[in-house]
């Protein structure tokens, strides 16, 4: 059996998540919804999902563009299992009232939409189990995920008293030709703490976190400075372990040439996934040390990217199609060629 999914908003992280759900055995896309024909309307009719519009008014202009086009979101919907909504922050909200709950259709939401759109919020190596059976979830935001990742990973076998995590974030997106910043190193939010931390609690609630977060002009990843003061005791080499045993996080190496943000965006075009994307949270090894008693290290997030496999376990864990938490994640894993921990 396959499940029927359907993806409302087919943008950065829309676009992905169809593509990871189509190579999954047990899931299928019954379409796209789209606002406009741009060229990623004419990829997704060549990759053969079908394509629906957001509103009637809309269909005209597609038509205008020799595009096929189903119909609207709302008989796409009639069609489907479940939905992942990945349409800009705000919209999930009204989504899930005037389209979602009145079909009692099930839905994944976006980090971008606040914590209360969705039962639970989730990230799947943290906590899975809470998302089964469960009609809405969401996938917490491409930061929350590579901190939830590798601080779940440290608290479950070493345990943690405090973590401090310094995000210094991508400005935009590469395709956000309108935003910045291009000459500027941004205080975002200026306050302390940042909103980050709160939102790893609603993955990790009994978790201690401050976080402070900059934004910096790249496009390519975001960069994680952490800090933790344990419960007890830990080495760099232990902790190295664990990440090597954890899905969906990877080491590298400076001394191997991983310099920068650059070098890991260049290893990830090498390695040959579909839009060069890198699923897994990087941390730099050598960053793995222990100074006055506490645990530090660096990590770079793929932002545009790293939530996606977190989409398909979702939509697992919603449907209860696998109960089992590591047999999702394996699955998933190798479906998109990730990183080899079974
Ligand atoms: P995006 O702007 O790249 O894509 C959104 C898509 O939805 C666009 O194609 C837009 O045309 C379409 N859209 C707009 N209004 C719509 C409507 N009413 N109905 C259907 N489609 C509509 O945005 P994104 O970056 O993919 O972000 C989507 C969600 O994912 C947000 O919650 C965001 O916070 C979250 N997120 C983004 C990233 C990232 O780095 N881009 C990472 C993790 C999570």
């Amino acid at each position: 059996m396959t499940v029927r999914v359907a993806v409302n908003g087919y943008g950065t992280v829309g676009r992905r998540v169809a593509d990871a759900v189509a190579a999954q055995k047990d899931m299928r896309i019954v379409g796209v919804v789209k606002t406009k024909p741009t060229f990623e309307a004419f990829r997704a009719v060549e990759r053969g999902y079908p394509l629906f519009v957001n509103a009637k008014e809309n269909l005209k202009a597609f038509v205008n563009a020799g595009l096929k086009v189903e119909g609207t979101v709302e008989d796409l919907l009639g069609d489907a299992d479940i939905v992942v909504d990945a349409t800009p922050d705000g919209l999930g909200e009204d989504n899930r009232k005037n389209l979602y709950e009145p079909r009692k259709l099930r839905a994944i939401f976006q980090g971008g939409e606040e914590p209360g759109v969705a039962d639970v919020s989730f990230s799947a190596t943290s906590n899975y189990a809470k998302a089964l059976g469960k009609e809405f979830v969401r996938v917490v935001s491409c930061n929350t995920t590579g901190l939830c990742r590798t601080l779940n990973a440290i608290d479950s076998r070493f345990g943690i008293s405090h973590a401090r995590a310094v995000l210094i974030r991508r400005g935009p997106d590469p395709t956000d030709i309108k935003k910045g910043p291009v000459n500027a190193i941004v205080p975002d939010p200026v306050t302390v703490p940042s909103h980050h931390g709160p939102d790893v609690q609603t993955v990790l609630p009994h978790l201690n976190i401050t976080t402070v977060a900059l934004k910096v002009p790249t496009t390519l990843m975001h960069t994680h400075v952490i800090d933790i003061t344990p419960n007890n005791g830990i080495s760099p080499g232990e902790v190295v372990e664990v990440f090597r045993k954890t899905p969906r996080i990877v080491l590298v190496k400076a001394k191997e040439g991983f310099s920068s943000t650059a070098h890991i965006m260049e290893w990830a075009r090498d390695l040959g996934r579909g839009r060069s994307d890198l699923n897994e949270i990087v941390v730099w090894e050598e960053s793995v040390n222990m100074a006055h008693g506490d645990l530090f290290y660096m990590q770079a997030v793929h932002q545009e990217s790293d939530v996606v496999p977190e989409n398909v376990d979702a939509i697992r864990a919603v449907l209860e199609l696998e109960r089992d938490p590591l047999a999702s994640i394996k699955m998933t894993d190798m479906s998109l060629g990730l990183k080899k921990w079974w």
